[in-house]
């Protein structure tokens, strides 16, 4: 029983190893990566109809 368990949280942790997608916590959609005059920066997808941004880290 704990094995299954283990099993699941080991997949869980590869999945959030990658950072490649990130979701808007307004929203629930994607972020998308966007270059603006002040850097790049990501910014929601449904924009305009959210305007949730977020800064890119290192
Ligand atoms: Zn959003």
């Amino acid at each position: 029983m704990s094995d299954e368990v283990k099993e699941e949280a080991t997949e869980a942790q590869a999945a959030g190893a990658k950072p490649a997608r990130k979701r808007c916590p307004k929203c629930g959609s994607n972020l998308k990566l966007r270059h603006g005059e002040f850097g790049s920066y990501y910014g929601c997808s449904r924009f305009p109809v959210c305007n949730y941004t977020e800064k890119v880290g290192e």
